[in-house]
């Protein structure tokens, strides 16, 4: 049975948004009934193959597919996120430095040497001005902040200082892109932005139908745990143990099944 021209005029309405409702409403039915009739349309046969071929000659003239986008949601999900930012322990200015002092970089040793000389002339030039004392190189130079701690410092004794390193975004790899989504100036420094690989595993787990016998997630909503029965929640609970206990307890122990 061929589609009327209304109904012909719903899909073409239905593919801008996929929502029946308004696309009921602007082929021109009824507002009043438009969600009920929107829901009964999307059961007609025809109907629905008009709109399966749309989508899926839309889906080839794009070239977007449903693997193409899983594998997004997979490469999301399963990222490392230490390829965008980490957070690293590295020695303190003590660690390293000779005879456990304070120790420098060869540029803020010379730098520092040359403001004393500096000093040390005035002096000269003028014996009222202050005489500055030797110059002292304490630790020496060879600073490297990213070494790591020293276990016998006797300043940080071996804990080293936390710092927040951002990777150069330009390298990551195809994964970690997926997962990278723009910096944030803040007024505590630049924030690493990353999309968000529990809602895209959920993603992946729904598509390949994970949850389908436990609890319906609907319209993109995660089920609220504290709103579930107990015995949809055991079941849920069951459903995921293979995913996440750990090997002694029959599970694969990681998400990922690595
Ligand atoms: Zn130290």
């Amino acid at each position: 049975m061929a589609l009327t021209p209304k109904q012909q005029r719903f899909v073409a309405e239905y593919l801008i948004d996929l929502n029946a409702t308004q696309a009921a409403i602007r082929a021109g039915y009824s507002a009043k009934t438009a969600k009920q009739i929107g829901q009964r349309l999307l059961t007609f046969v025809d109907v629905k193959a008009a709109i399966d071929a749309a989508i899926a000659k839309r889906s080839k003239s794009t070239e977007i597919s449903a693997d193409a986008v899983l594998q997004r949601f997979w490469s999301i999900a399963t990222a490392d996120a230490n390829e965008i930012v980490e957070y690293r322990r590295t020695c303190c200015r003590y660690c390293h430095g000779r005879g456990n002092r304070y120790q420098r970089t060869q540029g803020e040793l010379e730098r520092d040497r040359a403001a004393h000389d500096v000093l040390v002339r005035a002096h000269q030039a003028n014996s009222k001005e202050p005489h500055p004392g030797t110059f002292a190189t304490m630790g020496g130079d060879g600073y490297d902040a990213r070494k790591p701690p020293h276990p016998d410092c006797s300043e940080c004794f071996g804990e080293g200082e936390g710092r927040t390193h951002i990777k150069d975004t330009r390298l990551l790899s195809a994964a970690a892109k997926c997962l990278y989504a723009g910096v944030k100036q803040t007024k505590e420094g630049i924030e690493a932005k990353l999309n968000d690989q529990h809602a895209a595993l959920v993603n992946v787990a729904r598509h390949l139908g994970m949850f389908e016998d436990v609890v319906k997630i609907k319209d993109g909503d995660l089920p609220d745990l504290t709103k579930m029965a107990p015995d949809e929640l055991a079941a849920l609970l069951t459903a995921l143990r293979p995913l996440f206990a750990p090997p002694h307890l029959g599970g694969r122990g990681t998400a990922d099944g690595a």
